[in-house]
């Protein structure tokens, strides 16, 4: 079998992995991808035309890197001359005794993005679509909106090819078998090549568990269904009509998320929560129970939804590290190991960045982006 020795290996080419390859390629680095599927397939979590961005979280370490984040989007709009972020607003909103708003709210006056908040039922004067219980919660975001996922992906990895050059190898339908760590270098071994890299990137999303056993963060993979409604009357759901939003009610089930009909596909939406799965034999059809929790969801919310045509369907990964958060880091005892996981069904927004974030660990070893939290704890001992 041959062997190559490359600077750094990536293994992954999905939303983190590609976006690791374009920020190493940017900066002269030798690379080589290694992705199990095709190119842009649709059996982890990053595919699919679109993802919700926003500056709107409860949690303001995420908050506080959304600027970050925002920031890294235009320049790889700029560098690569196409437009991936489009501005729809975004609205959050919870029942009363929920305090998901309140600190989505305190988030976003701390980084002073412009907001509005009000009730359900100011709300959905201004927004007819809507039929927000009057009592509820509600924050209105301007600058939330849409990323175009797919075309992300491929085009960080375009980039990385069109910068790199010869010094970008991208290795598709390759599957890692295995990772070796028992000599000073990691060696990723494929059916048809070992590579021996001095610098790894684990970006393997739901599979990371399976590369890495030793990789101390347990996470869950659970199975995410996606519907796309054709309303009778489309117009009211359009982009500028019709927000992105996010629901949270008391507990883990209750919530839900979606946002306008883009680009043509149907009105999004879909609940969080999902149930767990094994990354390499889940279903493909989304369920008619499903269908069903969603469709009351939006009875009570979007009563224009609730009996609409599903035009298409989806069915995509996350892989839950705990307390939803992400999980960046060195592998214990390899500063030449990296791992990504950053998913929790919200990472993608912060994909551009945490590729950037992934270079700097590779070159410096460190990064200047506030990323403690990500970062592996041991328990006390
Ligand atoms: C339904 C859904 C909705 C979402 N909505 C949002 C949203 O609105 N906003 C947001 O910010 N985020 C959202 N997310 C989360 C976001 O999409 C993910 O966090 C992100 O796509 C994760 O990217 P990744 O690169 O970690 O994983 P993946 O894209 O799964 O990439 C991992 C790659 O590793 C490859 N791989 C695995 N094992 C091997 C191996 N042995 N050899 C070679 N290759 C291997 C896999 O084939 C895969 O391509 C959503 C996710 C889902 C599923």
């Amino acid at each position: 079998m041959d062997t190559l020795k490359i600077k750094h290996a990536i293994i992954g080419a999905g939303a983190m992995g590609a976006a690791a390859a374009y920020h190493l390629a940017r900066r002269g680095e030798p690379l080589a991808i290694i992705e199990r599927f095709e190119l842009g397939h649709a059996r982890g979590s990053s595919h699919g035309a679109a993802r919700i961005t926003r500056h709107s979280y409860a949690d303001p370490r995420y908050a506080r890197l959304m600027p970050s984040a925002f920031q890294a989007w235009r320049e790889l709009e700029a560098e690569a001359g196409t437009s991936l972020y489009l501005r729809t607003g975004g609205v959050s909103f919870s029942p009363p005794g929920v305090d998901y708003v309140e600190k989505v709210a305190a988030s976003l006056e701390e980084l002073g993005v412009p907001s509005w908040r009000g009730s359900g039922r100011d709300f959905s004067v201004l927004h007819p679509a809507f039929a927000i219980p009057d009592r509820y919660d509600v924050v209105f975001e301007p600058d939330a909106g849409i990323l175009a996922t797919a075309r992300a992906v491929a085009i960080q990895i375009e980039m990385a090819r069109r910068v790199g050059g010869d010094r970008t190898l991208v290795l598709d339908r390759t599957p890692v078998r295995a990772i070796d760590l028992g000599g000073d270098r990691p060696v990723i071994v494929t059916d048809s090549i070992r590579i021996v890299a001095d610098r790894l990137i684990v970006a393997a999303g739901a599979w990371v568990g399976r590369l890495l056993p030793d990789w101390p963060v347990p996470v869950r993979v659970t199975r995410q269904q996606v519907l796309y409604f054709r309303p009778a009357n489309p117009a009211p759901f359009q982009i500028g009509q019709f927000p992105v939003f996010i629901y949270k009610g008391a507990d883990e089930d209750d919530a839900f998320y979606g946002m306008p009909d883009f680009p043509g596909l149907g009105v999004k939406a879909a609940r969080h929560a999902g149930p767990e799965v094994d990354p390499d034999a889940h279903s493909p059809t989304v369920e008619e129970s499903y269908r069903s929790i969603v469709r009351d969801f939006l009875r009570v919310h979007i009563p224009a939804l609730a009996d609409a045509a599903i035009g298409m369907t989806e069915v995509c990964l996350y892989t839950v590290a705990p307390n939803d958060d992400f999980a960046i880091d060195f592998l214990p005892a390899r500063p030449d190991v990296m791992v990504a996981s950053p998913c929790s069904g919200h990472g993608f927004k912060f994909s551009c960045l945490i590729g950037r974030i992934l270079a700097d660990l590779a070159t410096l070893g460190t990064t200047d982006l506030p990323i403690d939290h990500w970062r592996y704890r041991p328990p006390a001992t």
